[in-house]
């Protein structure tokens, strides 16, 4: 098996090109588990920690472009004001070891339905950057890099080079269920955004899907209401009935299966129960901020 090291961004796209047996691999925490168990045995792996543009984030006229490669921890201490959701979940992620190797980028490259880092993503309307040598830079919403179970929207000469996420302009949760407290895999997993700059509501539904999902109509329904209501400019309690009737909307978005880690049932009243509460949590947390 090769190993390549490239130490810039071109050199990395120009080897990608050229080398399509080569698998990337950032934090390697996907990569070797699947090296080490025999399921996979690419020609080569290409490093990309040497790569430094990959290792980088910063705020822009109110967006985060996070590089492909921060890991985890550094997402923890550095971005909880502006990314809180992806914080929260960052948090969730594996132990320590694990969160100082893995990465969004790598998340997005397994694009498992479990992965932590794609609700809060789905819910703040994320963007993922994407490379190739031939054809420069594009850009795809989050929703449309997901393609099928542990499938994305990379062409085989790409790779991704950053996220682009909004600054949080409201509160945001993130809810996982576990079969155990810390090392878990989600069971399911949901994250909610409040953007009261334009008075919508953002979702997303991890581990009940084929593919990590929005849950469309639960989001348009919520922010409904809250504007009928005239909730945002009063920031008056959540209603109980309106946190449960989202619940049921974003459990209704979901379609899980049985498989070891929990029963097709389960996922959704547990992603109904974690969407009535993360709305809750978000709201009261709106209102505190007035
Ligand atoms: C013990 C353990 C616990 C874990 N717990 C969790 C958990 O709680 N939650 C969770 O979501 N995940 C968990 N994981 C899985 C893993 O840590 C995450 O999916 C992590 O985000 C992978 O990041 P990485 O940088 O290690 O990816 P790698 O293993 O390096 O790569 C993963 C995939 O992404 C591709 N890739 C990486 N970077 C790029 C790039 N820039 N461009 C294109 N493709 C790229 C690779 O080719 C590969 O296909 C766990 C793993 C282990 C071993």
């Amino acid at each position: 098996m090769d190993f390549l090291q490239p130490t810039s961004w071109r050199e990395a796209l120009e080897l990608r090109a050229e080398r399509p047996d080569a698998v990337p691999i950032a934090g390697g925490t996907d990569v070797m588990v699947d090296i080490n168990f025999d399921r996979s045995r690419p020609g080569a792996l290409m490093d990309l920690t040497r790569v430094a543009e990959l290792r980088e984030w910063s705020l822009d006229d109110g967006w985060v472009r996070l590089g492909a490669g921060v890991p985890y921890a550094r997402i923890v201490d550095d971005l909880g004001a502006e990314l809180p959701g992806l914080a929260m979940a960052s948090r969730t992620v594996g132990s320590p070891q694990i969160r100082i190797r893995g990465t969004v980028g790598g998340n997005l490259g397994s694009a498992s339905p479990a992965g932590d880092a794609h609700p809060p993503l789905l819910a703040a309307g994320a963007v993922v950057e994407v490379a190739s040598a031939a054809r420069g830079a594009r850009r795809i919403p989050v929703a449309e890099f997901y393609t099928g179970v542990k499938r994305n929207a990379l062409a085989e000469d790409e790779l991704i080079a950053a996220v682009l996420i909004p600054s949080a302009a409201g509160p945001q949760q993130f809810c996982k269920i576990g079969t155990r407290n810390a090392m878990v895999i989600a069971v399911s997993a949901f994250a909610c955004a409040l953007h009261p700059d334009r008075r919508a509501v953002g979702t997303g539904i991890g581990s009940a899907a084929p593919t990590p999902r929005r849950a469309a109509e639960a989001e348009t329904f919520l922010a409904g209401e809250l504007e009928s209501a005239a909730l945002w400019e009063s920031r008056g309690a959540l209603p109980e009935s309106l946190a449960r009737a989202f619940g049921e909307r974003v459990a209704a978005a979901a379609s899980p299966i049985d498989d070891v880690r929990g029963s097709a049932a389960y996922r959704l009243h547990s992603l109904s129960v974690m969407a009535r509460r993360a709305a809750t949590w978000a709201w009261n947390d709106y209102r505190k901020a007035a």
